[in-house]
């Protein structure tokens, strides 16, 4: 028996996917709005008896590994070990050799480089004598030992030979280590490791030591491990918290994730080397509907919670800012009292109530019509993005309120507003999902009845034995599934004339296709002045029909 057959043995696949998915039951199996596509009404069905899922909107299905793999964006061998630690198998791995072993498709050494090159810059950091002015530099910013450890901080030295000579000399080759994202191009930088959601490195991060060299930030570019749009700095340290809490906290930076973390603020996390991208927002749709944009207190970091705004209208989040107190302007700062954080997370903000009331703080009694006008002129594109109805709605009577403006002269400007062409940054949203939705094939449908009616199997076996053959035993269960969902209500008599039918459709499709091959055969062959080849091909095709 291999692993994953013993893993499949103890899950029992709908308390796996209710962990998930709100499962509801419906008759002899469970359905849940599918996460791999938007929609409304659910067609997304477990079977508790057969094991095994599928959409029926986007065509797809398979058991607790495929839809792990596909729901955290995991390989297999990750996954695998996911679920090895949920139902406490040991996996037969060579003792000692990390999972990253198994990966099959050579991304292995390029982990093991980013790895290798993480573990030195932090031993530098720790101990080399160059170090110092990077320990000095992280011990101002108030950073802990503890914390360093736990980020694996490190710091890439002036002469940068060292870490190309040590990862030949640990086998790898120089055009390994390009793909891996060159990390020896780092010097004279403080060293953030860039995690994926499992906690393997996969690119860095390095802040200059002075304020001459530039950039200040130097990231990893993108390689077959790590995609910008895809990572989010903190993300595997934060995982739990957010899930907990159900609030992720988003910063600017990844200094700020590591300062919030040591203050005890761990639900945080930043993008890295990047905007926020609708990716992003899809991993953490999956584990909290709330999210509080910490950004710095600057006109930057404005118009990056304007641009976080418009992304999410597709999504189904809560979004508040927060609010710094006087004097502080990031969450670095805040980080330097505890306390602070728990009294501004209380305090944040929905976006319309935030500009409304950092604009009125900025005015002495009640603001003039002038004034009015221009807190409207800030607050109206952003009342527009929102596509709520009741939450749009709330906002009104909100403003109507706060500014004594009647409700109507507000729904007005804001048509007035919708007349002009939107703005750029909402035209640029994609769909939060990109799955396309494909029907089931006639074959896949074929196969299914033929599994479902024997006496079908029967009458053409050849057909039958043809069609079997393309499927491993998942997938000739998944179309069990697939015909007892398609065909819901049939009777026997129904479901074989349907494969009849099917059939004659295969058929007439495969004719098609030999005229068509021999049209184009006949074409050519008229093209090289080949009488005879014309001659043979016509006789051939009319044996064939
Ligand atoms: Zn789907």
């Amino acid at each position: 028996m291999t692993d994953l057959d013993l893993i499949k043995q103890k899950i029992d696949l709908i308390d796996f996917i209710g962990q998930y998915l709100e499962l509801k039951k419906a008759g002899a199996n469970y359905k849940a709005l599918c996460p791999f596509h938007s929609e409304k009404t659910p067609s997304f069905m477990v079977s508790a008896e057969k094991q095994i899922w599928r959409c029926f909107g986007c065509n797809i299905g398979g058991d607790a590994i495929t839809f792990l793999m596909k729901y955290e964006n995991l390989e297999f061998y990750d996954a695998l070990k996911i679920l090895a630690q949920k139902t406490g198998v040991a996996l037969k791995t060579k003792s000692g050799e990390s999972s990253l072993a198994q990966k099959p498709d050579g991304k292995i050494k390029l982990y093991k480089i980013n790895e290798l090159a993480s573990r030195a810059f932090h031993q530098i950091l720790l101990k080399h004598s160059s170090a110092k002015i990077a320990r000095d530099y992280l011990k101002k910013r108030g950073l802990t030992d503890q914390t360093i450890q736990n980020f694996q901080l490190g710091f890439a030295p002036k002469n940068r030979a060292w870490l190309t000579k040590l990862l030949i000399q640990r086998g790898f080759t120089d055009s390994e280590i390009a793909t891996a994202g060159a990390p020896q191009k780092f010097f004279n930088r403080i060293i953030f490791p860039i995690t994926d959601i499992l906690g393997n490195t996969v690119g860095f991060t390095g802040r200059a030591l002075t304020n001459k060299m530039m950039p200040k930030y130097l990231n990893t570019q993108e390689t077959a491990i790590f995609y910008k749009s895809k990572i989010l700095y903190g993300y595997h340290e934060a995982r739990q918290a957010i899930k907990e809490k159900k609030v992720a906290i988003l910063v600017e930076g990844q200094m700020d994730v590591i300062m919030s973390h040591q203050a005890g603020v761990k639900n945080i996390i930043a993008s890295s080397g990047t905007a926020l991208t609708t990716e992003h927002l899809k991993i953490l749709s999956r584990i909290a509907p709330n999210i509080i944009l910490a950004f710095d207190a600057d006109q930057a970091g404005k118009k990056a919670s304007r641009q976080v705004l418009a992304l999410s209208q597709n999504f189904d989040f809560n979004i508040k800012l927060i609010r710094y107190p006087k004097g502080v302007k990031d969450p670095g700062e805040l980080s330097k009292n505890p306390e602070n954080w728990r009294k501004i997370l209380k305090n944040s903000r929905y976006f319309v109530e935030w500009l409304l009331e950092t604009n009125l703080e900025k005015i002495k009694g009640d603001p003039t019509i002038a004034q009015k006008k221009e807190i409207f002129r800030q607050i109206l594109p952003e009342l527009k993005i929102i596509q709520n109805p009741i939450e749009k709605n709330h906002w009104i009577h909100f403003l109507s309120i706060k500014l004594q403006i009647p409700e109507e002269t507000i729904a007005l400007a804001l048509e007035k507003l919708a007349a002009q062409p939107l703005r750029r940054a909402q035209s640029q949203i994609k769909t939060p999902s990109e799955t396309t939705t494909k029907s089931a094939s006639s074959i896949d449908l074929l196969t299914g009845i033929f599994l479902k009616i024997p006496r079908l199997a029967k009458k053409y076996p050849a057909l039958y034995n043809k069609l079997i053959q393309g499927y491993n035993k998942e997938g000739l269960a998944q179309l069990e599934f697939l015909v007892e969902k398609n065909y819901e209500g049939f009777a026997d008599d129904d479901l074989e004339k349907e494969a009849e039918s099917l059939i004659s459709r295969l058929k007439i499709k495969k004719q098609e296709k030999i005229k068509s091959d021999f049209a184009n055969q006949i074409a050519a062959a008229e093209n090289q002045g080949d009488r005879k080849l014309v001659k043979n091909l016509l006789k051939k095709l009319q044996k064939k029909l």
